[in-house]
Formats: structure tokens, C-alpha cells, sequence
């Protein structure tokens, strides 16, 4: 329920009731217009006499509704925006191979005035036999590639067992796909205050995913940004089916920022620019690339992944594009 304060109650005994209802084992948030939203528990009959009215929440995830805030959040990771008129570019290859792979590829980021790079150090393998990730080693890679070239790290936590190691070199916890519902983890990265990149599970509806934000941002963390990746369909050309409809869908549920993964979504390089640029279109707030030097050697999601000069032609492109829709890169 959301409650409003009434008029002549003051700051100083809002203060002290809330500590009170904290103490009680109540959940609530308050809005920048001051109405508190309860999520757990509930007032006495004399307590509700302290606010002049009552509503229903519109949905099942009340804290990440636009009800709770109605202009985009923009959110910002060491001064780099994310959402409202920004376009944000993550991009770099699936998995983390080698110190001299992700060097190379941070510097062609750094060239491009990418701020972001992406890299799995921990990789959530179908098979148990494919090639699991450099682990700690990999996040060590990546923080040599962000201290040579200031790029900040997305990468993936799978466990809460990772998660400490992981808060140490990574500037966003990528929540996957196949963790999306993990609600340990979620819980446990919303007792940080890190960014979490959480992306839709292939086989979640947008509600599920939704709730998925709302467990990360009730737990105390407001810095989510939502991922679309593709879900699975009987389509079988493609990977998965890009929804682009749940990205405008999305953006008017939520005030979060919604980004596009097109090379899981597609599962070929030669889609990732079209439908780059149909999430652009969409009302996407930026993008998660997966590239390469050398795509065809890739350790994993080689037929995904970009080279260089198909990198180089996806930001040309997008240069020109992104101020027709209200968006900077
Ligand atoms: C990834 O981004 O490396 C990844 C494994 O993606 P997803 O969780 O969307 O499958
Ligand atoms: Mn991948």
C-alpha cells in the first residue's frame, strides 16, 4: 500500500516513526514526493490517522514501477550514465582467455571512447565439459585492463560464493540469463551497492523479470539495469528471439534503464547490426556487445561476436542514429 503523509506531520516525527516501524520488521521506500510505499507489514488502525490517504500498488513490483518514480532514473557508474538521454555501448568478448586477448581487446575499446567493457570470468557453460571461464584469473586480467586503460568491468557472478571476488575488480555484477531467478544471489547483491546488470532469463515472462528487480532493489540496492537477451521460441535460426516489444514495454513499467544484448538474443554476427539498431529504435538505453579479435577463434560465442571492423561500422552507424531518438552515445 502507499500511503501520504498528512500535512502537520513534521520531518523531525517522520524520522522517528520510521525508526520505529524499522524496528518492527516493516519494509517501505519512500518517493522524492515523500508518499511512503509499505511492502511488508502493515500500520495499526491509530498509526494510519498519521497520513491522509491510502492506495493499492498497480503492480506486484511497487519499487521499480513507475508509480514509485515517474521519470527515468539516470544512473551514473564513476561519472558514465546510464538511461534517460543516454546510449551506453558495453562491449568485449564472451569469456576472459587470456591476459594478452583482453588487453588487446581493451585497447581497441579505449581507441573507440568506450567506457565500458564487458568479459566473463565466471562462465555459466551448458555443458558441464566446455570451457568454464578463467575464474579468478580472469577478473585479475580484467583489472589489469582497466588500470591501463580506465575502462570500467562488467562481468558475470554466478554464486554467491564469487560475489566478494567479484565486488573487488568489477564495476557491474552481470546477474545471467540462467541466474535471472537465483533469489540468494539477488539478495545478496542487493546488500551491496554495486551496479547489478540483470538480464532476463530465456524463459521468464516480464513480470518474473521484473520481480527479479525488485528482489535486488528491496533488498537495498537501487542500481539495476535490466538486460533484454532474446527468450527461447520455436524458432530455431536464430538462438533466441529478440522481444523488442518487452523492451518498450518494459521502459513504460520501469523507470530502471534497459539495455539490449543482441548477440546472445541472435546468435549471429550478422544480426547483431540490425538489431542493434532496431533496439535503439526501440526505446533501448544502450547495448551489450560481444566481440573479438579474431571471432573465429573465440573460446566461446564466436559466431556472436563482432570483429573489429564490424565494431567500427556498428558505432559509425549508431553515431549518426542515436540523436534522432533523443540519445548521446
Ligand atoms: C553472457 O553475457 O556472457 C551470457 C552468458 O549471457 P546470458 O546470461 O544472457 O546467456
Ligand atoms: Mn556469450
Amino acid at each position: 500500500m502507499i500511503f501520504v503523509w498528512k500535512k502537520e506531520i513534521t520531518e523531525a516525527q517522520k524520522e522517528i516513526l520510521k525508526e520505529q516501524w524499522k524496528k518492527r520488521g516493516m519494509l517501505f521506500r519512500e518517493n522524492s514526493n515523500g508518499m511512503l510505499f509499505v511492502v511488508k507489514g502493515d500500520f495499526s488502525h491509530a498509526e494510519r490517522e498519521y497520513f491522509s490517504s491510502e492506495m493499492e500498488f498497480s503492480s506486484s513490483y511497487p519499487l521499480v514501477s513507475r508509480q514509485f518514480q515517474k521519470e527515468d532514473l539516470e544512473l551514473k557508474v564513476n561519472g558514465h550514465s546510464f538511461g534517460r538521454d543516454s546510449f551506453t555501448m558495453i562491449a568485449g568478448p564472451c569469456a576472459v582467455e587470456s591476459e594478452k586477448q583482453v588487453m588487446e581487446i581493451a585497447r581497441f575499446l579505449s581507441s573507440k571512447g568506450l567506457y565500458f567493457m564487458r568479459g566473463g570470468a565466471y562462465k555459466p557453460r551448458t555443458s558441464p565439459y566446455a570451457f568454464q571461464g578463467l575464474e579468478e584469473k580472469g577478473l585479475e586480467d580484467l583489472q589489469k585492463a582497466k588500470d591501463e586503460t580506465g575502462l570500467l568491468i562488467v562481468s558475470e557472478c554466478t554464486s554467491v560464493s564469487h560475489l566478494e571476488e567479484c565486488l573487488q575488480h568489477v564495476d557491474i555484477i552481470q546477474i545471467g540469463a540462467r541466474n535471472m531467478q537465483n533469489f540468494e544471489l539477488l539478495k545478496a547483491v542487493g546488500h551491496t551497492n554495486k551496479p547489478v546488470l540483470l538480464k532476463r532469463g530465456m524463459s521468464n515472462t516480464i513480470e518474473e523479470w521484473l520481480l527479479s528487480a525488485e528482489y535486488i532493489v528491496s533488498e537495498g540496492n537501487p542500481n539495476v539495469i535490466l538486460c533484454e537477451r532474446g527468450i527461447r521460441t520455436f524458432e530455431q535460426e536464430m538462438r533466441n528471439t529478440l522481444d523488442l516489444s518487452a523492451v518498450a514495454l518494459v521502459k513504460q513499467k520501469t523507470y530502471l534503464p534497459v539495455i539490449v544484448d543482441p548477440s546472445h538474443a541472435t546468435g549471429r554476427a550478422d544480426l547483431v547490426l540490425p538489431m542493434s539498431y532496431a533496439s535503439l529504435a526501440a526505446g533501448a538505453d544502450g547495448l551489450l556487445i560481444e566481440l573479438h579479435p579474431h571471432p573465429e577463434q573465440a573460446q566461446c560465442d564466436g559466431r556472436q561476436s563482432l570483429s573489429f571492423e564490424e565494431f567500427d561500422e556498428l558505432m559509425q552507424h549508431l553515431s549518426s542514429m542515436v540523436s534522432l531518438f533523443g540519445k548521446k552515445l
